[in-house]
């Protein structure tokens, strides 16, 4: 994604009522937030969250925080999010790195992670969102039974996550090189920006499940 600093960017975000401010001060406590018990699914990295949205517009018996580390893209978010009267979706401005600070253990139900950089360079491998490290980090919030799932375009960040993802103990329950022609993974699916601007240009979409 490529960024420009948008000023006022921070000043909105903290005005903003769908924005979650101090998340780690709802450690443990995110259902009080919704008003419900409904699962809390999370994806990490939205973008300009149109694929979360969508999916709490679609499921209203679910609860969803997107999480983006910058303010000048979240605010993008922040602009669809007020056109839209959705009871079950929030964001926050956090790198996630820290989701273990601001989830309890086993809080979250499913965790979504969509054309998530690749970083290419093999002395950058520890940023990816799908390295040993990050699902270390998905192990603590994430509850027994979660799945994470993740969708690139990116071959290569593919492959890396295909042995990075049992390398950190996990399993993967089902993948595909092509989702858009795989009828049963293809079921139910959203597509994100990231996803609508790369298939329109004939990559296929990758996309695994993992659990543990
Ligand atoms: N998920 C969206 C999609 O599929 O259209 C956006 C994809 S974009 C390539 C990746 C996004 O992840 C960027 O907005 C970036 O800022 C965010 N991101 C990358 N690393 C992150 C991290 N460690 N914590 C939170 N957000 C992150």
């Amino acid at each position: 994604m490529r960024l420009r600093h948008i000023r006022g960017a921070e000043e909105a975000i903290a005005a903003s009522p769908y924005v979650i401010r101090e998340p780690a001060s709802h450690c443990g406590a995110f259902r009080e937030l919704f008003g419900n018990h409904n699962p809390i699914r999370i994806e990490v990295g939205m973008g300009k969250g149109r694929f979360i949205m969508e999916m709490a517009a679609l499921h209203p018996e679910i609860n969803y925080i997107g999480i983006e580390r910058y303010s000048s893209v979240l605010l993008r978010a922040l602009q669809k999010r007020e056109q839209l009267e959705l009871p079950n979706i929030y964001f926050m401005c956090i790198d996630a790195k820290e989701l273990a600070e601001v989830f309890a253990p086993g809080e979250v139900d499913r965790i979504y992670l969509n054309f998530s950089d690749p970083w290419p360079k093999d002395r950058h491998a520890r940023r990816r969102l799908t390295s040993p490290d990050f699902m270390k980090v998905y192990d603590k919030v994430l509850r027994p039974d979660g799945l994470v799932e993740f969708k690139t375009d990116n071959q290569d960040l593919f492959t890396y996550s295909l042995e990075a993802i049992p390398e950190a103990g996990w399993k993967i329950d089902a993948f595909t090189r092509d989702l858009h022609h795989n009828e049963e993974m293809a079921q139910g699916n959203v597509m994100t920006e990231y996803e609508m601007k790369f298939s329109e240009q004939g990559n296929p979409i990758c996309k695994l499940i993992a659990s543990r």
